[in-house]
């Protein structure tokens, strides 16, 4: 057993680790990061594509948005086409960068790299002991067998919904609050095609449809679809035939498809997000349906506020900012909640494929005449996707 020890062992190297881990290293605090998966694998882990105006703005403050964000494009704007008619809301000036999740963690690892971090790929067996103790410990097995423990301060449980931070914490000490959004399913396809102007999202008699940009030459789509249904029920020809018409877009160029899932929408937030030394950090403490594209988003103003917190704990002797994470994290986590399932209402009972009725149906037309008359409704939309409100 090799023993060692660090002030923060970091679990996990997604958005949230990654970007934990190079804000500690701006605030001297030391860190370990291990992360089950291989550098490639993480590297190409296609999901997020928007990083919003004020976790760019975030990233700004700690000196990185240059490295982590390049040149990537900004955009405010989002085309809503609702039976095939076009409307055009938001605001350039509040714009989020179109940065895709795989590029922001590939380009986070050459900074932490860089910069000598340690970062450990390949770490198996993670397990956390003493969480409520002074000094907790990390164990885990590395790529040649050899067994570790790592004592330290803090761990930050950054290591997503299927990691082992959340289910260290003894069942009933965090009140778990889950919503299935009435069994909203969509297929989400990834292709090799031209990306939109703006994000697009279509209402259409055949269901909801979005398409956003994955980087220059790809795309993400989402088709919303029947809970039963699995991929095998969306052959290429089909996927293209749906996009076209709930798009509105008969001239839709097709591309290679690289991926496609079914994925059923749910909301899970986790009160309060840490227990004892473990502090949960992004998709190990909530998850949020991708519509408004909050996920990344959260897991990196998590990872701010909890870095903030471990320095003034460890520099200042002050734990006020401990104490408050989950209160300070939960709060925007309801805020971003209440868009995404307002967005996700509007969009999907708006049609008649969800079957919603027609006083859920009324109300979300009502709600899209609004967005696309009225520009104070529009403001309010991109101040939302933007992060600021
Ligand atoms: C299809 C899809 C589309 C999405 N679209 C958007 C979007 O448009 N906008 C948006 O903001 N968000 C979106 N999201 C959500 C976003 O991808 C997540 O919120 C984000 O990845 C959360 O980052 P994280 O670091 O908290 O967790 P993760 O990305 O899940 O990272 C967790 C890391 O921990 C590692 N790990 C797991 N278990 C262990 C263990 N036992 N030991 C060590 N390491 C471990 C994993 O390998 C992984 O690298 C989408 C998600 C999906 C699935």
């Amino acid at each position: 057993m090799v023993r060692e020890r660090t002030t923060v062992v970091v679990v996990g190297g997604g958005p949230a680790g990654l970007t934990l881990a190079a804000l500690l290293r701006r605030c001297d605090v030391p860190c370990i990061v291990l992360e089950v998966r291989s550098r490639e694998h993480i590297d190409k882990r296609q999901r997020a594509g928007i990083v919003e105006y004020q976790v760019a703005r975030m990233l700004e403050g700690w000196g990185l948005a240059d490295r982590l964000l390049g040149d990537a494009p900004q955009d405010g704007c989002l085309e809503l086409r609702v039976d095939g008619a076009p409307y055009v809301i938001g605001d350039n000036a509040i714009g989020g960068t179109l940065c895709p999740q795989q590029v922001l963690v590939r380009n986070l690892i050459d900074v932490l790299l860089d910069e000598g971090a340690d970062l450990r790929f390949g770490a198996a067996e993670v397990a956390l002991h003493g969480l409520t103790g002074e000094q907790p410990t990390v164990t885990y097995r590395d790529a040649e067998g050899e067994l570790h423990e790592i004592g330290c301060d803090f761990v930050a449980g950054c290591d997503g919904y299927q990691g082992v931070s959340r289910v260290s914490v003894p069942e009933g000490v965090l009140d778990v609050t889950t919503h299935d959004h009435g069994g909203l399913t969509w297929l989400t396809v990834l292709a090799d095609a031209a990306p939109p102007r703006h994000p697009l999202m279509a209402v259409s008699d055949l269901g909801f449809a979005a398409h956003f940009a994955r980087g220059p030459g790809a795309s993400r789509f989402y088709l919303q679809c029947g809970a039963a249904e699995t991929v095998a029920d969306w052959p290429e020809e089909r996927i293209w035939e749906q996009l076209r018409h709930r798009l509105g877009d008969p001239g839709l160029s097709a591309g290679a498809v690289t991926e496609t899932e079914v994925f059923a929408h749910r909301s899970v937030i986790h009160d309060p997000m840490s227990h004892g030394r473990l502090f949960l950090v992004g998709d190990a403490a909530h998850i949020i349906s991708p519509l408004g594209g909050k996920g990344m988003n959260l897991a990196l103003h998590d990872a701010d506020a909890f870095a903030r917190a471990v320095r003034d704990a460890v520099h200042r002797d002050d734990r006020a900012g401990l104490r408050d994470y989950s209160r300070v994290c939960l709060q925007r986590i309801w805020r971003a909640q209440e868009f995404s399932q307002w967005l996700l209402e509007t969009t999907h009972a708006a049609g008649d494929f969800a079957q919603a009725g027609p006083f859920r149906r009324g109300l979300a037309r009502a709600r899209l005449d609004r967005l696309t008359d009225s520009a104070t409704a529009g403001r309010l939309y991109a101040e939302l996707m933007a992060g600021l409100t």
